[in-house]
Parts: C-alpha cells; structure tokens; sequence
C-alpha cells in the first residue's frame, strides 16, 4: 500500500490533486456549517453562521425555518467562495442535521405554516404523559423503538395540526407537508423535487417502525397525523435529487443524509457491533452498534437506527447525559472558580486523586440509568482540605462516571462488550478526562482527530453513494484518528473511585 497524503501530513492542508470533493452541510441547533471534504476525508475548507433559537414561553424552543435554510444557502455559497472549489467540482452533497425538530409547510406556497419547534421543547409533553396514562407506551416502544417524549417529533407535529388555524382543514385536504431539517433542506435545495427523509431522521419521529422500516399507521391515526404529510423514507446513502440550478450552478446531486448523531457514529467507522462512540458536547450523546438487532432496553434507553447504508440497516442502543460541558460552563460562569473550560484538565491532573470529592450534576434530575427527573445535583465528601482543585476535578470526572454509567447499562442492555470508545465533542479535547474514561471503562478511548465528525460522517455516506470511495474499507483506511488513551488504573483504585461515585449518586436519589 503506498503512502496516503494523509500519510504524508498533507491531507488538510488544501493540497489536492484538483480532483473533485464532497461538500457536507452540518445544520446544527446553534449554527449552520458547512465542510468540503477531499478524498483522503480531509477538511480543505469550512464556514459556518449561527442559528436564533426563539423561546415564547418558558419550556418552548422554536427556531425560523427560512432562517435555517437562508444561512446554510450562504454557507454553501461562502465556503465556494473562500475555498475556490466551485459546483462543477463538487461530486456530491452529504446533509446531516439536528434531530427531532420539525418543520409544517403549505405544499402549495412553500411557506413554513409554523415556526420550527425545536427538538428542545417541551410544550407538549402533557400529550406524551397522556400516551403513557392511556397505555401506549409499550407498543410505542415495540415499534419505535422509543420512551414517549416530547422529544421526538410525532407530538410536535399534532400540536401543529391541533393549534394553528387552518392546519387541521390543510392537513386533511392533502395540503401540508412535514419533515424535519433534513427534509426540509432538501426539499428547497432540490427545488421542490424531493419531500425525502432517511431512515436514522425517520427513527426520531416516534412514527416510524423501525423493523419494517416504514410509517406506522396505528401511531399514525393515535396522534391524527394524516400519511399524505410525511416524506418518502429511504437509505442514508441514495439518491436525494440535485441541488437546483438557482442555486449551484452545475448542480450537484445529493446522495448522503443522516441525523446528527448517527453521522458521527458513521464517521467514526463504528460499523461493527460492540463499537460506540460518545459525542462529549454540552451533553454527551452514546450510540453502541447492536447490529442486526434492535434491543429492548431494561434501563430507559431508547433503540434506533444506527446506519442505513450499504443495503443494510444496523441497530444502535442511544443514551443522553444532560450536562457534561456545560458542567464546565457552571465551574466558569456559576462558580466563577476557573475563566477558561480549558484550564480544566490541567487543574484536575495537579491532584494525585479527588480525595474524596464527588460532584454529581444533576442539575436537572438525573437521566440514564437512574432516571429520576426531580433529582437534584450535589457536591460530596468536602473537607477543610477540600479547594478549588478538588471541586474541578470533581466535575471533570462526572463527565467520565456518567458516561461510564450509561455505556455500562447499554453492554448489560446488548450483551455486549465494548472494545473502544470513539470520541469527539469539546470536552474530548480534555486529556484529564478522556484519561479517566479509558480507565473506568478498562478500554481504549479513541479521540477523532477532526472535530467536524458528524460532517465526515455524512461526507462518507454521500461518498460512498456515488463511488467517490469505494467501499467501508476505503473508508476505515482514509480516517485519521486523534490520540488514543489506553487504561492505566489499578483495579483497586477503579473500584474505590466508582464506588465512592455510586455512594454520592445515591445520596442524590
Ligand atoms: P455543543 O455541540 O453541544 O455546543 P461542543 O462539542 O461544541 O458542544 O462542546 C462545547 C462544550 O464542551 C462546552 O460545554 C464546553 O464547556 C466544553 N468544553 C470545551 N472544551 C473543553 C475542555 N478542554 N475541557 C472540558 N470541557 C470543555
């Protein structure tokens, strides 16, 4: 095999073979991006705009549909721009998106008949309770694969029919169309062509059944969400339309979508079962491959789809951790104790061990594996000698037991055993951390080496629909990995730390 320009240190640097690239938009919650990938699966340029979010109430997020869309148009434009790397050298269009936050439009129009209510909101989670009163939270789960929630779309969408004027009359006249971000873009990109999802978006609307992958017409008529609203459903890496000529002159077709986080599962390359990768954001987001089959959780995480590509679709076991980064922020703007999340690390490794100290931020209840929403956090074992020292690396391990905690709970899920921990996320770049992880979990942790994981992900997947990489393995070969923590800590030491954690958690409880 012949030394790769990745081999070589040359593969982000812009330098190619004037070739083509793939140009992947990341519509995230808080900004529109936009990466153009080379084939080696370097970044030769990037440019992103930030994204309003708008709370009318407290609890409701809502965000600007035509927002959305105008800031990822000028980011494709910008980056051609900057980049000089224009349409007639882009070879395909990968989109990966925040999940669950779902656009209503009038098909005539094109107009957006609501804001876009955001994956965040909680305004109808009165209807999601009412599903549980009334039973239906097993076979929501059975087909799904999902707890109800207002998380996901399917009780955001009949808020919309049931509460702005009109909607219900459209709907049933055939009139409106749903889909969630990457639906939406799509659908305006392509010109109106398309009204598509794919199958991983399609798992996060709680309509969707994910073992005979199509919409579900009992949870349909439950929630009065006529059929003729929702997108064709298809594989993360197929035929998506072309971009319109208004818009990218040589337009390129659109042949990768995925939803946020399965897109970095697949940038990670974590294609076999075992393999798991934890997104350390201002939460942390866990997906563990089960392959073939979508395992029924006894602990409260949900099943999904993990990757559609390639014919195949692979089951993942998702798991949340609510405040992870932003945990950090606290140390910094509640407490006032550090003015930069990164000194963090350093602050923490000063300490030969936390001396007993355990923070367990459960600053909104705590999730998985405990699930107790009125829970609240708690800082543990203080001392005299207990300083600022202690209560930073206090909160930098709660980032690694919390994790710990849910992975351990996915492999008893699973009956599985992970290998390694694939990593990515602002807080993955704390050494402390990802350190700590590697030895409470007794396995390797894998930093990526791009932070842009999610749009390599949807960049491969795009990729690999139009030939521009041949196969998974051409893949795996071209992925650059960051650094690699292998576990270090006496079994005794782990034993007394996770104790010591367990102890402060169910005090909490
Ligand atoms: P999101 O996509 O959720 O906005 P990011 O992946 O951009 O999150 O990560 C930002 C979060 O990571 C912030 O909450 C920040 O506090 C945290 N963070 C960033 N760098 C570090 C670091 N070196 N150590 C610990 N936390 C960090």
């Amino acid at each position: 095999m012949p030394l790769s320009l990745h081999d070589l240190g040359l593969a982000d640097t812009g330098f190619s073979f004037g070739g083509s690239y793939i140009m992947a938009l990341d519509s995230g919650t808080t900004s529109a991006r936009v990466v153009i990938v080379d084939e080696f699966g370097g970044i030769v340029a990037q440019a992103s705009r930030p994204i309003r979010s708008i709370y009318p109430h407290s609890g409701w997020v809502e965000q600007d549909p035509t927002e959305i869309l105008a800031s990822q148009i000028a980011v494709m434009m910008e980056v051609q721009f900057k980049s000089g790397i224009h349409s007639d050298r882009i070879a395909a269009i990968g989109i990966s998106n925040q999940r669950e936050t779902c656009v209503v439009w009038d098909r005539d129009s094109g107009q957006p008949i609501y804001n876009a209510i955001g994956w965040q909101c909680r305004r109808t989670a009165d209807r999601a309770e009412a599903l549980v009163a009334a039973g239906h939270a097993e076979a929501i789960r059975a087909k799904t694969g999902l707890m109800p929630d207002a998380y996901f779309s399917a009780t955001k969408i009949a808020w919309i029919l049931d509460n702005v004027s009109g909607a219900r009359e459209m709907a049933d006249a055939g009139r409106l169309m749903f889909g969630t971000i990457d639906t939406w873009l799509t659908y305006n990109l392509t010109g109106g062509l398309v009204h598509v999802t794919d199958y991983t978006n399609a798992s996060r609307t709680m309509l969707f059944n994910i073992h005979t992958l199509d919409w579900d017409d009992e949870l349909l008529e439950l929630l009065d969400i006529p059929r003729s609203l929702l997108p064709r459903v298809t594989w993360s890496s197929g035929d998506y339309g072309r971009v319109s000529s208004e818009i990218m002159t040589h337009t390129p077709p659109i042949t990768g979508v995925a939803g946020d986080q399965q897109a970095s599962f697949f940038g990670h390359c974590c294609f076999e079962p075992g393999q798991a990768k934890n997104t350390y954001g201002t939460g942390c987001f866990m997906l563990i491959n089960t392959g073939e089959r979508a395992v029924t959780s006894q602990q409260g995480l949900v099943a999904t789809i993990g990757i559609a590509e390639g014919g195949t679709v692979s089951y993942a076991l998702e798991g949340s951790i609510f405040h992870a980064g932003s945990t950090m922020q606290w140390l910094r703007d509640g407490l006032g104790i550090i003015s930069d999340v990164r000194d963090t690390a350093q602050i923490a490794a000063s300490l030969p061990d936390n001396g007993g100290c355990y923070l367990v931020p459960a600053f909104s209840g705590l999730g998985a594996p405990w699930w107790e929403p009125e829970a609240r956090g708690a800082l543990s074992g203080l001392t005299l000698a207990t300083g600022r020292a202690q209560i930073v690396r206090a909160a930098c391990e709660s980032l690694a037991y919390q994790s710990y905690d849910v992975l351990r709970a996915m492999e008893a899920d699973a009956q599985i055993t992970l290998d390694a921990l694939y990593v990515d996320g602002g807080a993955s770049r704390n050494e402390f951390i990802m350190q700590f992880q590697a030895d409470l979990l007794g396995i390797p942790v894998i930093q990526s080496e791009t932070q842009e994981t999610t749009a390599i992900g949807v960049a491969f997947l795009a990729g690999l629909s139009v030939g521009y990489w041949e196969d998974r393995e051409e893949i795996k070969h071209n992925l650059a990995h960051g650094q690699r923590f292998d576990p270090q800590m006496a079994p005794e030491v782990r034993a007394r730390n996770l104790d010591g954690w367990h102890q402060a958690v169910s005090r909490v409880r």
